[in-house]
């Protein structure tokens, strides 16, 4: 990393605690999120603070774990009880899932102190933003309604302070520059081409990309998880984001194909083939064009969703890791050689990446041909 967060002195890193999350207004100032509605001198409205959600332009349509009127039950029995003893009610097959702290475990291996702010793009129900909030300032941002007030009842009951959640959507919201830490998108990368339509879903991707680098401080981290577009459990015929098995494999022209003549999943939006995920070669392409920098990789042995045993793809990395897990030594050496195949192999196949990336310095970036092309 080009600079560290230990270069900080105790004053710039109050002073950056200190001076509340802001939005940039289309005039070009800066709002801070601190009374409860947000009107700038320009007169433009960009939103307002009710029942601890602040409320920034059109939320997006309803999709979710769960149908919405069980969403809509859920949120009710919350309202009037426990949103865990709710939780376990209304949605006892994801309660697990929801008050997991696990589904926030990747957070060793991000070079994050306590005290930093962190925004959580796509932070669905929150289990990954409230146990964060417990050791950083969290910025959670929810473009779905109902999951964000779900999020914000969450936050209120149990005493979360350092937890703001935004219901937003990720392509309209406009953060002013250089305020986050760590941003984190946990499985929202794939999905942006479904909200923001103008172009290629690559495109999307790119735009969205540059915009959280944007919002990153110069010293901070992004930490973007997602699927391999041609892992092994998307080999074997796990679904993938369309619905349907096997069309990440597809080149994206027969994809399309494939989902115009299928019923769409999980979004009224969701029409054509727009969720689009990269091998490894592509997710390093892609995040060079966005002017990110890999600091490092992993592969999620057991998926993005449990982060926990993050695998380094780099054979010292590796070699670390195993001996940390108390391999035996001998057989250790004896592989050594192979390890080598072994990162090959875990970036080919691997079934889903966890990735830190840094803001590149201009003059490292290689220029690469827009559209289509490198998508691979
Ligand atoms: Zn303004």
């Amino acid at each position: 990393m080009s600079a560290t967060h230990a270069n900080l002195s105790p004053a710039e890193a109050n002073a950056r605690q200190r001076a509340p999350v802001a939005l940039r207004c289309a005039c070009g100032r800066a709002l801070p999120l601190r009374r409860n509605e947000l009107l700038c001198v320009c007169g433009r409205n960009l939103g307002a603070r009710q029942d601890g959600l602040w409320r920034i332009g059109q939320p997006a349509p309803y999709w979710g774990e769960v149908e919405e009127e069980r969403m809509a039950d859920l949120l009710s029995v919350c309202r009037r009880r426990n949103w865990r003893s709710a939780a376990k009610k209304v949605l006892p097959e994801l309660a697990g899932y929801l008050l997991d702290a696990r589904r926030a475990a990747f957070i060793e291996v991000l070079p994050l102190p306590p005290g930093r702010r962190l925004l959580e793009i796509g932070a669905g129900m929150g289990a990954i933003s409230a146990e964060l909030a417990r050791d950083y300032d969290v910025v959670a941002m929810e473009g779905v309604r109902e999951r964000a007030e779900f999020l914000a009842l969450r936050a209120a009951q149990d005493g979360l302070e350092r937890l703001q959640v935004i219901c937003a959507d990720w392509h309209l919201i406009r953060f002013a520059p250089s305020q986050f830490d760590g941003i984190i998108m946990n499985g929202v990368l794939e999905w942006v081409g479904l909200g923001d339509r103008a172009g290629s879903p690559r495109a999307a991707q790119l735009r969205f990309l540059r915009r959280a680098r944007e919002w990153l401080a110069p010293d901070g981290v992004i930490y973007l998880a997602i699927e391999n577009r041609f892992g092994l459990p998307v080999l074997r015929g796990s679904r993938d984001h369309s619905g349907l098995p096997f069309t990440s494999l597809l080149p994206r022209w027969a994809a399309r194909l494939a989902c115009a003549f299928w019923a769409p999943y999980r979004s009224g939006a969701n029409r054509g083939y727009r969720t689009y995920t990269y091998s490894y070669g592509g997710y390093r392409r892609l995040l060079e064009q966005a002017e990110l920098k890999i600091e490092q990789s992993y592969v999620c042995p057991l998926g993005y969703n449990l982060p926990v045993g993050l695998m380094p793809l780099h054979p010292a990395a590796l070699r670390f890791q195993k001996a940390r897990r108390g391999m035996a030594r001998g057989i250790l050496w004896r592989a050594a050689r192979r390890r080598l195949n072994w990162v090959w192999l875990y970036r080919a196949l691997g079934g889903d990446f966890a990735f830190v990336l840094s803001a590149a310095s201009p003059a490292s970036v290689v220029a690469l041909p827009s559209g289509e092309r490198n998508d691979a």
